[in-house]
């Protein structure tokens, strides 16, 4: 079947197209129902039927893959690489579920997952859904403030971390960032479970509370722990998402629809199937590395790569290098990623044997198009864009090679995947948009197998924040969006990175593609200023691929004005122009927005608790002391 049979079958008859996906997977109890839609828009699907994430990502590959290798974990940070077959991920998971038992975790229980981009944190995750016990993965490296809020939402009954994490060869103590945080917090933990990597010799134990893993884990050497069966619909994780836009939302995910998604793409979107080896270059405390990096490849039974380090050390090569090594089929990275690359020669790319790669997927922000054919030159595969959010857990707009592929149109992540029926509709009118008309993207419910069940513990926020927007209950992807006659969305950005210039509304989105087309750019980010006359200006920082001194800069700027001025006309001729050396971005890689215009109009810069680097925002607010290079 091709793209069109396989997406209408989906649509057309969304109960026997997922009743077929579902068989995909193991069920320990066959489900009853396939979807129960008598609460819309909370819909519940394969209803009565018993799974288990972990029994389908490890066990069930024992007999056939056991000596295959599930994980491999390569840290450039430690120098270290580790290498587990099915077999040994089996043994490391038991034992770690038998600690968490030893603890007194149980079935319903929280537990937050505080570590490093490691094996380790993908066997605690995996040991958290064995036993039943719900996981909230919380990125390594959130401050403590981030993370006590994380806690107090989910109210954990044990908390997991490392002594420290490490990140371009310098080492983050984690113990002291959790004990503040449990200090902050007003539900803190009974115990905190250690992972002592040998990085923070002066790393603090509490005693009676903090557990020395390797110590708990002696006594459970070959422990064997029965698995949990959930009801499909049962929780099976906490994600939050990554607060780009306000306050971090508790996604809430249930076990056996997400299995189900997570099948369904690997096979058809990430043409990974067993005994392949995927890379994604995401971390676990995002919503790509709980699926991409953890359950999507392991439940497919492929080999699944996780990197701890930066991707341009100790050379901008080092991404490739691993692709030869390990003869990775499929790669999944970020635009951001990208960008970072981008600044050095396509060199490191083309010197590495890649002839096992067949595509490079790229999701999370905009690609912009100069991004897209710089890497696709430098790789000659293709590389294909994927639009999707943590609510939904897997990719809403696509290409699928693994059924067809479709051609590419730069701009777009292409077409929807199956059992998402999306609309791109008025704001204001709630009427479905013509072909090339702006409008915000929405999925019609039932959400397929896979998206959010709700928001933990917080029904209320899950129907005004996503489906109170319009007079029909649709989901709001919160996104701008248009499609064009052949079907192809083009996603142009948040409906609040909306600026609006004498009555002209423009997408911030659409100014950064037209600037980062200026050759010199290496990243921007636009945003809309406050102006007497016009009521909004746009305003453009900009990082150069190569730094230079005033004049250079200033002849750059000028470059991006004009041909901003040139492909959107006078009406979206950014008023100023900074050249920075750093944009201030979220731990996930995203503009902070937000903040740059917050700081822009003199304001306060807001919640800057998922702000990465603070030197970032220090360049920023110099940039704007000294001054614009263009503009006045
Ligand atoms: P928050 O919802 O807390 O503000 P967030 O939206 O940044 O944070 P995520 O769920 O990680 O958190 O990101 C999803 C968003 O990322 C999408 O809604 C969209 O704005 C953007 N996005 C993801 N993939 C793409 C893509 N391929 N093209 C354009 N935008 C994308
Ligand atoms: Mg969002």
């Amino acid at each position: 079947m091709g793209y069109e049979a396989i997406y209408r079958h989906s649509i057309e008859q969304p109960e026997a197209f997922w009743a077929e996906q579902a068989r995909a997977i193991h069920w320990r109890t066959p489900p009853k129902q396939i979807l129960d839609y008598s609460r819309p828009p909370f819909r519940r699907w394969f209803v009565g039927g018993e799974t288990n994430l972990c029994h389908n990502a490890v066990d069930r590959h024992l007999a056939a893959r056991g000596d295959q290798l599930a994980i491999i974990g390569v840290s450039t940070e430690t120098g270290q690489t580790r290498e587990l077959t099915y077999r040994d991920l089996y043994r490391e998971v038991n034992t770690f579920a038998a600690v968490l038992q030893s603890l007194d975790v149980g079935k319903g229980d929280r537990v937050v997952i505080y570590l490093p981009h490691t094996v380790e944190a993908a066997v605690a995750m995996l040991a958290c859904a064995r036993i039943g016990a719900i996981h909230s993965v919380v990125f390594g490296g959130f401050a403590s403030h981030n993370l006590a809020l994380r806690i107090d939402d989910a109210q954990p009954k044990l908390l997991i971390c490392a002594d420290a994490g490490s990140r371009g060869g310098k080492v983050i103590p984690y113990k002291p960032l959790v004990d503040e945080a449990l200090e902050l917090s007003s539900a803190p933990p009974p115990h905190v479970l250690v992972i002592n990597r040998g990085l923070d010799p002066q790393s603090p134990m509490t005693p009676g509370r903090d557990v020395d893993y390797a110590t708990a884990s002696t006594a459970h050497a070959n422990a064997d722990v029965p698995v949990q069966w959930l009801e499909s619909n049962e929780p099976g994780y906490i994600l939050y998402t990554s607060g780009t836009t306000g306050k971090p939302k508790g996604v809430q995910r249930d076990v056996g629809g997400y299995a189900v998604a997570l099948m369904l793409s690997m096979k058809m979107i990430y043409d990974v199937g067993p005994g392949q080896v995927m890379f994604s270059t995401s971390d676990v405390g995002w919503v790509v590395g709980h699926s991409y990096n953890v359950y999507g490849p392991l439940l497919a039974g492929a080999t699944t790569i996780l990197y701890e380090g930066l991707p341009t050390v100790p050379d901008p090569g080092v991404w490739w290098d691993i692709c030869a090594r390990y003869g990775v089929r499929t790669m999944f990275s970020s635009p951001t990623a990208v960008r970072a690359l981008k600044k050095f020669d396509a060199d490191y790319i083309r010197r590495h044997d890649l002839s096992a790669l067949q595509y490079l997927f790229l999701a999370g922000e905009p690609l912009d198009e100069p991004t897209a054919q710089w890497i696709q030159d430098a790789l000659g595969k293709p590389v294909i864009d994927n639009y999707w959010q943590t609510e939904t857990g897997w990719p809403v707009l696509s290409l699928m090679p693994g059924v067809e592929m479709k051609p590419t149109k730069l701009g777009s992540p292409g077409l929807p995947t199956p059992g998402y029926r999306l609309r791109v509709i008025d704001e204001t009118t709630g009427e479905d948009a013509a072909a090339h008309e702006k409008g915000v993207l929405v999925i019609e419910p039932p959400l397929p197998p896979g998206c959010l069940s709700t928001i933990w513990g917080n029904d209320e926020r899950f129907l005004a924040g996503y489906f109170g927007h319009f007079k029909q209950p649709l989901y709001s992807s919160l996104d701008w969006a248009i499609r064009d006659e052949d079907g192809y969305t083009f996603i142009l950005g948040r409906s609040d990175d909306v600026i609006n210039v004498a009555g002209h509304r423009l997408g911030t989105r659409e100014i950064e593609e037209s600037v980062s087309s200026y050759g010199a750019v290496a990243e921007a980010a636009v945003i809309g200023v406050s102006d007497e006359l016009k009521g909004q200006v746009p305003v453009v920082f900009a990082t150069l691929r190569q730094t230079g001194d005033d004049a250079a800069r200033a002849e750059a700027a000028k470059g991006m004005r004009q041909t901003v001025e040139h492909n959107l006309g006078a009406v979206a001729r950014p008023a100023r122009v900074y050249i920075v050396n750093a944009l201030p971005k979220t731990r996930s890689g995203k503009l902070l927005r937000r903040s740059l215009q917050a700081l822009a109009q003199g304001a306060d810069p807001g919640d800057l608790s998922t702000l990465d680097d603070p030197g970032a925002l220090e360049e920023v607010k110099q940039a704007l002391a000294r001054g614009p290079d263009v503009g006045g």
